[in-house]
């Protein structure tokens, strides 16, 4: 008998009822959002025309440490949530490690991953607002998928800019989107000023999140009753997938249990910044030394190889500028990249975080991330997401330390979603045509080049 299940989970009193905004414990606040023309600090009613209001309120808001969960989407987190929190036995014995291994999976909804966490609350906040139409972006076509059931599910109309590169290669995401009501269309395009130019531009790009991003914020500001949402990078994202932390924060105490390494993947960061929520609070509130640990891909690095500065979140430079760690918003991850988590820039929360030294991070070629992938798969029996597979990867390599030292470490990694959307992938890594792309210093300092100077 195994003292501890292999699966926990929470019962609907034990599920929280607020997120947390990690933010508000932190010494140095993530920098302002700056207006891009005049580069001041943004205020709230600057985004009301992206934005729904409640959501740039959220975004704005330093200071409130917990928002209550409204009721409608507690409704609908309940269909779903919790997610269990899983000890991995089998992964610890095909490793022979003495380390625990937790994982906290995202991956059981229809949708195939966290993103829905936000996307109930963004489509819920568009509905109460009036709002009757959404956009947004996607790249793989998680948000796009999760988006597509939250607005399903409150009757909002929505167009997904999906990156070409992507739409190309998964056009079953075409299919799940669609079924859902909403429109897909590939980016760039020919529906916006922002797609024109970046056609004209470059007549054969595979497109990028930042492309798409450009076009989906430029149909939201120029349309009557329609804003722009986005599944992850911002704050209100993180402050949302902080119910994943709270949820995990909550089943360790009831295993008795306390994380010496959290490791999550980063492409935007919001799963990551959500796991560690409120065990990034302990620790700055200095009642906890847990090591935090982000995992990206090398193709494209932008917490190990980025630079800490403002930027423009979109390739089309309309957004507000946020001071992140990015790799430039020109920058285009290469085609043959498949593992997700290619957007140029990361999370201001976790950009600052990290640049004061509260995280580390890592970055991992695709093929060893396939590896991993198939590692965790056969011992587990979870087909993981691409994109989290780098978490686990980074799991892995620290389970092989405690082998090497003997430390009973007890590890937790976000598993933030299913990889049956991704079996395309699959096939190109099983069958050895998958490459791998580490940009080259001079590369990066292309991107580097036309980060805004002010
Ligand atoms: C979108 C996505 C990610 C990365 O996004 P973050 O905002 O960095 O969390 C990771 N895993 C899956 C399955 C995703 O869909």
């Amino acid at each position: 008998m195994k003292k501890i299940p292999h699966r926990l989970y929470l019962t609907e009193e034990q599920l929280p009822k607020q997120w947390y905004s990690l933010r508000t414990d932190m010494k140095n606040k993530p920098a302002p959002l700056l207006n891009p023309a005049t580069h001041k600090p943004l205020k709230e009613e600057e985004l009301y025309p992206i934005f729904c209001k409640t959501a740039a309120k959220e975004e704005m808001d330093d200071t409130t440490a917990y928002f209550d969960i409204p009721e409608e989407i507690l409704e609908i987190y309940k269909v779903y949530r919790p997610s269990p929190l899983s000890r991995a036995y089998d992964l610890e014995r095909v490793l022979e490690t003495p380390a625990k291994i937790y994982y906290k999976f995202e991956g059981n909804n229809t949708s195939g991953s966290h993103k829905l966490n936000s996307a109930v609350a963004q489509a819920y906040y568009a509905k109460k607002e009036g709002i009757t139409r959404l956009t947004t972006e996607t790249g793989a076509g998680q948000w796009g998928t999760a988006l597509a059931i939250a607005c399903s599910y409150f009757g909002i109309n929505l167009d997904v800019y999906m990156v070409k590169v992507s739409y190309n290669q998964k056009p079953d995401r075409k299919s799940i989107i669609e079924t859902f009501g909403a429109n897909i269309i590939p980016s760039p395009s020919n529906t916006t000023n922002a797609g024109r130019a970046i056609l004209a531009a470059d007549p054969n790009t595979h497109g990028s999140l930042g492309c798409a991003i450009s076009e989906a914020v430029e149909v939201a500001v120029t349309t009557d009753n329609c804003k722009y949402v986005l599944g992850s990078v911002l704050n209100q994202v993180v402050l949302h997938q902080s119910v994943i932390g709270l949820e995990t924060y909550e089943a360790m105490n009831i295993l008795g249990e306390k994380p010496d390494i959290i490791i999550g993947c980063a492409g935007g960061g919001s799963n990551l910044g959500g796991l560690i929520a409120p065990f990034m609070r302990d620790k700055l509130q200095g009642k906890s030394d847990v090591r935090i640990v982000a995992v990206e891909p090398a193709s494209c690095p932008s917490l190990t190889r980025g630079k800490f500065a403002y930027d423009f979140a979109d390739t089309g430079k309309i957004t507000p500028l946020a001071k992140m760690y990015t790799l430039g918003c020109e920058f285009k991850p290469s085609a043959n990249h498949a593992g997700g988590l290619r957007y140029h820039g990361m999370s201001p929360i976790l950009s600052q975080l990290y640049h004061d030294g509260y995280m580390e991070a890592i970055s991992v070629e695709q093929t060893k991330v396939f590896e991993a992938a198939a590692i965790f798969a056969r011992a587990e029996t979870i087909l993981p997401a691409p994109e989290s597979a780098h978490a686990i990867y980074g799991a892995i390599e620290e389970a092989k330390k405690c082998k090497e030292t003997g430390e009973a470490k007890t590890i937790v990694f976000g598993l933030t979603g299913t990889g049956y959307f991704d079996l395309r992938a699959y096939n190109d890594f099983r069958s050895g045509s998958m490459t791998d792309h580490i940009p080259t210093d001079e590369e990066l300092e292309e991107g580097f080049k036309k980060l805004p100077k002010f």
